[in-house]
């Protein structure tokens, strides 16, 4: 069986998701797949930046707005070894950090479109191969549980994430900053005692630090960094007394809470972290965009944010180009005006997530000199004025985009 698109998308994250409900309604035969048929058995980033927040709204998903679950944090409390440093209110009106419900986004994306003839989401279909015509992809090869089939397309999209098989298969080159840590993700239940409603809380902890926001179903997710590659070490420990470990390095307050949910953590997540970026995103037919061409580290949750960003790019060069027939070179050049234009952006997040991780793990003194200070330092206006610098990039971008088609 072979059925026929404009444009088909492997990847039903935030990034193949905007990008479908974009080309679709504007006019465009879309196929996106994806190979879970339940979004909530994909773990991925909850963290919404002012940034992605604006571009979701641009594409008609204002999340302040729209029946989903959401928790905004709007504040971080800073401790150090468990020893109070300071609290920081976000230093700007609507820099809010929002933890949205991935699932419950991507649930809604694909429900609005419902009713769409040009919008057609596969659900649980495994992208498993290509097929070539003249040495050039013209579609991918999909399987849904017995049913094998070929989704030939003009365009061919991979927003498949940080380990997509169109990547693979066709042997892109990347450059793979290498990274030091991973991170061990859990929930537990919000303490109230400790913290007011949407606040974060950071605490750098000798060879690493813990970074854990307010999340939208009253909980607090931890972040607990350890050595890469540790991972089966840390499990063998035991949950309760890896628990523990992080306890000694708590402020009292939140290890009395700890206390209470060990043996009952939930929502538990390894995460190995890497920072990679291909060379090029285009090559034979097919364009990488989000974590399949750049995968991002959780440092300063940017991960989503770019990915939607890819998207409204990808679409104000995409949706022209289907105003009249156009030639396989006249793609290609359109793929690389795609990646020109978000290059900048995602080299310049990526040089910046490189550094602070390498930092505390290696617990460079330094660095460690500098936080054990933040409250005196953060009195000057020039450290006030560099740390604005570095926040407003992650909060709002360094390049503009806006939807334009
Ligand atoms: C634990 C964790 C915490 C993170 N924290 C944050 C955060 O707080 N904020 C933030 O902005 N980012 C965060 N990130 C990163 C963020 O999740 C990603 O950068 C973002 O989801 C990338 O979006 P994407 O659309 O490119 O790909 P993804 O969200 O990875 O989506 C790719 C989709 O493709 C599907 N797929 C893969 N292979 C196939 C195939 N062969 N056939 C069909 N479908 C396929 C997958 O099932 C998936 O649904 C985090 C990531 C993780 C793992």
């Amino acid at each position: 069986m072979e059925l026929e698109f404009d444009v088909a998308i492997c990847g039903a994250g935030p990034g193949g998701a905007a990008l479908a409900s974009i080309l679709a309604s504007r006019g465009i035969k879309t196929a996106l797949l994806e190979r879970q048929s339940d979004f909530s058995r994909e773990f991925r980033g909850e963290g919404v930046m002012p940034s992605g927040y604006e571009a979701l709204k641009n594409i008609g998903f204002d999340l302040e707005n729209i029946d989903i679950p959401i928790q905004k944090n709007s504040a971080v409390n800073a401790y150090y070894h468990g020893k109070h440093l300071m609290d920081v209110e976000l230093p700007f009106e609507d820099a809010f950090v929002r933890w949205v419900s991935q699932p419950a986004l991507l649930e809604h994306i694909i429900s609005t479109n419902q009713g769409n003839n040009n919008f057609n989401f596969f659900r649980g279909h495994r992208v498993h191969d290509v097929s070539y015509q003249n040495d050039r992809i013209r579609g991918l090869r999909v399987v849904n549980k017995e049913t094998k089939f070929n989704i030939k397309a003009k365009v061919i999209i991979g927003f498949d994430g940080r380990t997509s098989i169109l990547r693979r298969k066709l042997n892109f080159d990347t450059i793979d900053f290498k990274q030091i840590i991973d991170v061990v993700w859990f929930k537990v239940p919000y303490p109230h005692e400790f913290l007011n409603p949407g606040t974060a809380f950071v605490n750098v902890v000798p060879g690493g630090f813990m970074v854990c926001p307010a999340c939208y179903d009253d909980a607090l997710q931890i972040g607990w960094i350890i050595n890469k590659g540790s991972y089966r070490e840390v499990k063998e420990l035991g949950e309760e007394s890896w628990i523990s470990e992080i306890q000694k390095v708590c402020p009292a307050k939140f290890s009395q809470h700890l206390e209470k949910y060990k043996g009952k953590i939930t929502n538990k997540f390894v995460l190995d972290v890497s920072i990679e970026r291909c060379l090029d995103w285009s090559k034979k037919g097919v364009l990488l965009l989000g974590d399949a061409a750049h995968t991002m580290s959780p440092v300063g949750a940017q991960g989503i944010n770019i990915a939607v960003r890819d998207a409204i790019v990808a679409a104000n060069h995409l949706v022209p180009i289907f105003s009249k027939d156009f030639s396989d070179s006249e793609l290609d050049s359109t793929y690389k005006e795609i990646e020109n234009e978000r290059l900048p952006e995602v080299k310049k997040v990526q040089n910046f997530q490189k550094r602070p991780t390498t930092a505390f793990k290696k617990q460079n003194p330094i660095v460690m000199l500098v936080i054990k200070n933040l409250p005196t330092i953060t009195k000057f206006n020039l450290v006030r004025k560099m740390i604005l610098k570095q926040f407003k990039m992650m909060a709002y971008g360094v390049t503009k985009v806006d939807l334009k088609v």
